[in-house]
């Protein structure tokens, strides 16, 4: 596996194998593998013969999850050239910052992604050409513009691809990290890395299924329900991407192995925990992958309980911490499936770790171990590498095909981040005797009081424990005489009620005293998310100073 090059236009010719199966469906519109591989040869087609697009060209997508999202990820990766996959929630100042920096041939955007970019399209062309195609809009457009639907025309598609001279290690995708700590930077990832991220995440499903039917055959776990006698057992999965195309979580995470196994993926207009329980229904859903706090609110909905989800094999995700009480939730909800974790980031193409089934369950609070084509260590500050241990915690630092190039135009950044080969992650780790590695913290987030660490995902876990609490969000603020105090972001579920006093008794029974919030925030409106539904805890404590 596979046998093809490791490149993503090999991954897209085994696609085509597919043909007729279900690949994409978008609210009420469905797409076969044969009627997008149609689309993807107009388009890449299209771009090379008029744009002159080809190895070594960037082009940019800024649009909600559009099938046409799809569509032009694969036309331009398997030109050999690059996605720009820009952050939808982008501000039109934002976008031509993206745009300045990646400077892509074409810009293929939805209509509010066009409404944005337009007053920026004169100070942006002086400095490059810059071609845009409009997608689901009918709006009027300058000179040197184009619309999807003239452009893109499957019934007329040529039978094949441009040919294309690919290298492995060219760069297929450009995200920009999401910026929840700090300004966007573009992530150079190779087709080579793709790949491997495809491999890992096969190779670590399987991992999970040979652990759990040794442990079915131990005696350790009870048989699983007997499929019905109408099941297909070839039946591809079934994907429900919540999450944005432009981060790696739902692009590289889903999308390709998804595509890779001929699965359908299903996207919504935007996350709504009704909708996607009512999705899961109808569309069969076999795993379901997004933020933690997407499960955990699917899980809180009156409507779970009234649908019918067992089809679900595995829920869960990753992008931020999950809490062990949710795993917990998870494997009690579903019916004979089982909760899932990946811990990763931009940088690393998707999964550093995954964790699921009975190991994660065995280990709720640990993402898992490494993935095969990587290694990892710890180091401490001054860059010494430690030998692991119980007690030993340290800076993830990883090496291998996963590893981003580096960051667009930041050379700076990227010495920084990548040294020997060894990328730094950022993220604090402790990794045990079974080689399962447990993340305490962000380093940029840890709380530093009075001397003492404070992991703040430690104290969300507890707080997450308490019944009435639907979200938790702990971070720093200055003090004085502490050099800095715990402040946890509190939203109570619909209908509790809680005060500061009541969760500080809760949490004394789980926590040192010095890690208990001298400050609980109840608030009436959810916490701010980015774009993937991670919580932004720089801008909670912007509002909580006054530094907004
Ligand atoms: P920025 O790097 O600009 O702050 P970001 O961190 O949100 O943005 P991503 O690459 O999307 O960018 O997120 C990666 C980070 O998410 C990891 O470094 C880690 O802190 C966190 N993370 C991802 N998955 C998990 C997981 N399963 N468990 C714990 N933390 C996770």
């Amino acid at each position: 596996f596979p046998s093809a090059p490791p490149h993503m236009r090999a991954i897209w010719d085994i696609a085509q194998l597919h043909g007729d199966k279900t690949y994409i469906v978008f609210e009420d519109e469905r797409y076969t593998y044969a009627e997008i591989g149609a689309q993807v040869r107009s388009l890449a087609n299209h771009l090379r013969d008029v744009h002159g697009v080809g190895s070594g060209d960037r082009v940019a997508i800024a649009m909600r999850n559009y099938p046409e999202w799809v569509v032009s990820y694969w036309a331009i990766a398997c030109l050999g050239a690059a996605a720009v996959g820009m952050n939808a929630w982008w501000t039109g100042p934002e976008m031509a910052y993206g745009l300045g920096d990646s400077k892509p041939k074409v810009l293929i955007a939805d209509d509010e992604r066009v409404e944005r970019v337009l007053p920026e399209l004169d100070a942006l062309r002086a400095e490059a050409p810059l071609h845009i195609m409009s997608v689901r809009s009918d709006r009027e457009l300058p000179d040197d513009s184009s619309r999807w639907a003239d452009v893109v025309k499957p019934d007329e598609a040529p039978a094949t691809l441009p040919d294309a001279d690919i290298d492995p290690d060219d760069d297929v995708t450009i995200f920009y990290t999401s910026g929840t700590t700090g300004f966007p930077k573009g992530a150079q990832l190779t087709h080579r890395g793709s790949v491997h991220n495809i491999m890992n995440i096969v190779f670590m499903t399987m991992v999970a299924g040979a652990a759990e039917a040794k442990a079915v055959e131990a005696g350790e776990l009870p048989a699983p329900e007997p499929a019905p006698a109408d099941a297909d057992p070839a039946a591809p999965p079934v994907f429900l991407a919540p999450t944005p195309l432009f981060h790696v979580t739902a692009n590289n995470c889903l999308l390709q192995p998804c595509t890779m196994a001929g699965g359908a993926i299903v996207f919504m207009y935007k996350w709504d925990a009704g909708r996607a329980i009512e999705l899961i229904e109808r569309e069969k859903v076999t795993n379901f992958s997004g933020v933690p706090t997407m499960s955990r609110e699917m899980l809180m909905h009156e409507d779970w309980s009234l649908r019918d989800t067992s089809s679900l094999k595995s829920m869960g995700g990753g992008g931020a911490a999950i809490q062990p009480d949710l795993v917990d939730k998870i494997d009690k909800s579903l019916k004979g499936g089982v909760p899932s974790t990946g811990y990763g980031l931009t940088e690393t193409h998707g999964i550093v770790t995954a964790n699921s089934a009975k190991l994660y369950t065995a280990k709720p609070a640990s993402c898992g171990r490494i993935v095969p084509t990587l290694e990892g260590r710890l180091e401490d500050e001054a860059g010494n590498v430690l030998e692991p241990g119980p007690n030993v915690v340290g800076e993830l630092c990883v090496r291998g095909a996963i590893v981003i190039k580096g960051y667009l135009n930041r050379p700076d950044a990227t010495a920084d981040s990548i040294r020997d080969g060894w990328f730094h992650t950022g993220d604090i780790a402790r990794i045990d005797e079974d080689g399962f590695v447990f993340i305490v913290d962000r380093a940029k987030d840890m709380v530093i009081r009075g001397g003492e660490n404070v992991y703040c995902t430690e104290v969300e876990a507890a707080i997450y424990e308490h019944p009435a609490v639907a979200e938790a969000a702990v971070f720093g603020k200055p003090d004085d005489r502490l050099g800095e105090e715990v402040v946890a972001a509190v939203v109570t579920r619909p209908g509790e009620s809680l005060d500061q006093d009541e969760l500080s008794a809760f949490l004394a029974e789980r926590l040192a005293k010095f890690k208990i919030p001298s400050t609980v925030w109840f608030r009436d409106e959810p916490l701010p998310r980015n774009a993937n539904g991670k919580f932004v805890k720089r801008d909670l404590k912007d509002e909580l100073l006054g530094t907004a």
